[in-house]
């Protein structure tokens, strides 16, 4: 019997659905990814409770990467977005928020997670590449 792997780590076995995919409830992903994608959920609402109840104006700066700003407590907040973008105001639901303590620190660790996403993404695809029904379109 053949284990469905999790398309999105590829490492661990399919036991949940994903909820971001409509229709039969396949298992597609695993547990930890599926935990994953909820704790990134939790951050996005929190940061934008945080951006609804901030007394003071943070200032937002865009950057390729998604945007980011500067806390009260002087740290660096980084809201990473890496989907495409649908308006020029930029991302309407980050990904995942990273905190640094200075502002490049935090750049470099929202380029660092950006390259960690796509290394994800490379062996979702490998993965599907893979798979019976891609392998037959091909010679
Ligand atoms: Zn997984």
């Amino acid at each position: 019997m053949s284990t469905k792997k999790c398309e999105i780590c590829g490492q661990r076995p399919a036991t949940v659905p994903d909820r971001d995919r409509p229709g039969r409830l396949i298992n597609r992903i695993c547990s930890e990814c599926h935990r994953r994608k909820l704790s990134g959920d939790l951050k996005v609402v929190v940061a934008k409770k945080a951006r609804e109840s901030e007394p003071v104006l943070p200032v937002f700066i865009h950057t390729p990467l998604g945007w980011i700003t500067q806390a009260p407590s002087e740290r660096w907040l980084g809201y990473l977005e890496i989907a495409p973008r649908s308006d020029a105001n930029g991302p309407e639901a980050p990904i995942m928020q990273i905190e640094g303590r200075t502002r490049e620190q935090l750049l470099r660790r929202m380029l660092d997670e950006a390259r960690c996403q796509m290394r994800l993404l490379g062996t979702m695809i490998s993965w599907a590449e893979n798979q019976e029904w891609a392998r037959r379109g091909k010679k």
